[in-house]
């Protein structure tokens, strides 16, 4: 393990779920108009900010008071149950029908519209993973408006965990991805690839989605097989982020390599190499030759190669 505690971006949202109160349509109603409520409000997915205005000191997500919002968006706007904190209840609201913030004065005095990717690393660890979690959510409702079954028209219950189609009564769930992402180890190196539409010189730990009927080694074993042509015995998993891009959870793993020739499939990957400890340490203090770029330390991939740099991670 990294530590006992999740460092990676998005992780440890402060927020109690409460998920035994999502039931109660009362007792969520009266917590969505209570003036001691807040509320994040996202506009085409990108959650309200308030910038920092000194340098250094950290970005926060621009809650805003149940009043607020009734005067912002149409009674018919989705409104999502975060969880409470300190008896004090959180939501996201889908902003998206204000047709131009910048002209909504209030709401510009209070913040931006920002896109969660840009601002995470200016934002505290806690901010950051509850708009992953607000994200993810409306996202997925925007997304699924119709049943699946039948394509009748669905509504929301549960606070937003459960979509319920009202001609079949079928009950749909917000859903996570499981990707895998291995860094793939033998001895003193690791093997690093650059995807086809990826910037020039950006190398990365492989990844991919984990297939129905598949565990998360047995993943592994098959995507690095599949893009490199390297066949992976021991897989240890480290650490987990949620992704909200837009709704993954990416599982982190270090995995023992028995062969190292590689055999490219080009339409996921422009190039795979070796590259020895030594060099990855240069690359993460950024004193590298400029031909390998490691992704940035928002990415859990950056935290899968530190960890097999500096804690000895699967040697
Ligand atoms: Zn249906």
């Amino acid at each position: 393990m990294l530590s006992d505690r999740n460092h990676n971006t998005f992780a440890n949202n402060p927020l109690d779920r409460l998920a035994q109160r999502r039931t109660d349509a009362a007792w969520l109603a009266e917590r969505l108009s209570n003036t001691s409520s807040l509320i994040v409000p996202l506009w085409q997915l990108k959650p309200l900010i308030v910038v920092a205005k000194e340098k250094d000191a950290p970005s926060a997500i621009g809650w805003l008071r149940p009043g607020f919002v009734r005067d912002l968006v149409p009674d018919d706007a989705l409104q999502v149950f975060l969880g409470v904190k300190d008896d004090v209840a959180y939501f996201a609201a889908d902003a998206s029908a204000i047709e131009d913030p910048k002209q909504h004065g209030s709401l510009a005095a209070t913040g931006k519209f920002i896109e969660l990717r840009s601002i995470a690393p200016d934002l505290t660890s806690g901010d950051a993973a509850i708009l992953a979690q607000a994200k993810s959510l409306i996202d997925w409702h925007q997304r699924h408006s119709f049943c699946s079954v039948c394509g009748h028209g669905s509504d929301v219950e549960d606070g937003g965990y459960k979509r319920v189609c009202r001609q079949c009564s079928q009950e749909h769930f917000p859903r996570t991805d499981p990707v895998m992402i291995a860094l793939v180890v033998k001895g003193e190196e690791c093997l690093l690839g650059r995807g086809a539409e990826w910037p020039e010189a950006m190398y990365s730990a492989l990844a991919g989605f984990i297939e129905p009927g598949e565990t998360i080694e047995e993943a592994v074993r098959r995507e690095v097989l599949e893009e490199v042509g390297v066949e992976v015995s021991t897989v240890r998993y480290v650490t987990s982020q949620p992704w909200p891009y837009p709704s993954s959870l990416m599982i982190a793993c270090i995995a023992q390599a028995q062969t190292q020739a590689i055999s490219l499939d080009d339409h996921e990957l422009a190039d795979a190499k070796w590259v020895s400890r030594t060099e990855v340490i240069d690359l993460l203090k950024g004193e590298g030759d400029g031909t390998t770029w490691l992704p940035p330390p928002m990415a859990v991939a950056h935290q899968l190669i530190k960890h097999w740099v500096y804690e000895g991670g699967g040697g």
